[in-house]
């Protein structure tokens, strides 16, 4: 790659200078804030657990749309304008899954279209993606937690197998978890980013790889270069998935 494209890349990444003030206060991850109690009578089951999931993983794109737009089993529902499904091409090689829609994405119904989802588009067209062309994006839940807190397990829980439809319905080649609370519900584990990112996981036999979240790389543009390498590396793990290569090599 030339000195002059590589040096386009990383502007549309946002990773130039690729130095930090001295002395800049990094600001940690958002907190959680606001809890709704699990224990509320707000938490409605329709069904059993057994058949909602059965019911949600036999659904076809509009049912399971359908399906998501309606839903009322989980707290969040209740302080949602309106769920959040996941845009862009339903059979893309490329999944870029969040943790869950913020005020923009609840007022206009579309993931990742604020700071973050601008970012996100950055670093998509650092790789040569784009947003709706061979890529889907989608979030661990589908309504937004209040005061943009992290999801409880339970709320996470209750969309699972709306995500997991999702999944089975894309096909996608690669997966890539957008910060913690991608890769600790799709991976089922509390490790760090940090010892997660850097090789391929797999999400049941879907190659899978963790990096960090583009609200976080806002705040803490450091680890922006590690998110860079981590890009080239899904690039690359892409390449050989489509070549019919082994990936985990
Ligand atoms: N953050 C996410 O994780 N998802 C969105 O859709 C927006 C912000």
């Amino acid at each position: 790659m030339t000195r002059d494209r590589r040096e386009l890349i990383l502007a549309e990444l946002g990773l130039l200078p690729l130095w930090v003030p001295r002395g800049r206060v990094q600001p940690s991850l958002p907190q959680r804030i606001d809890p709704v109690p699990l224990d509320e009578p707000r938490l409605q089951r329709s069904d059993e657990p057994e058949e909602r999931s059965a019911r949600i993983l036999r659904s076809d794109w509009p049912k399971l749309k359908e399906m998501v737009k309606a839903c009322t089993d989980c707290p969040l529902h209740a302080g949602r304008r309106q769920s959040v499904f996941g845009v862009g091409d339903e059979s893309a090689d490329w999944l870029f899954v969040g943790e869950g829609p913020g005020a923009e994405e609840d007022a206009r119904g579309e993931p990742f279209v604020g700071q973050a989802g601008r970012l996100l588009d950055n670093m998509l067209a650092a790789i040569g993606l784009r947003r709706g062309h061979d890529v889907y994006i989608a979030n661990v839940v589908k309504c937004r937690p209040p005061g943009n807190r992290v999801p409880e397990p339970l709320e996470a829980a209750r969309c699972e197998p709306y995500l997991l439809r999702q999944i089975q319905l894309i096909e996608p080649k690669l997966i890539v978890a957008l910060g913690k609370t991608a890769a600790s519900n799709l991976l089922h584990t509390e490790a760090s980013i940090g010892s997660l990112r850097g090789r391929l996981h797999q999400f049941r036999g879907t190659p899978l790889l963790v990096t960090y979240h583009p609200a976080y790389l806002l705040r803490n543009l450091v680890d922006k270069a590690k998110a860079w390498e981590d890009l080239c590396f899904a690039r690359d793990a892409m390449t050989k998935l489509k070549a019919g290569q082994p990936a985990f090599a």
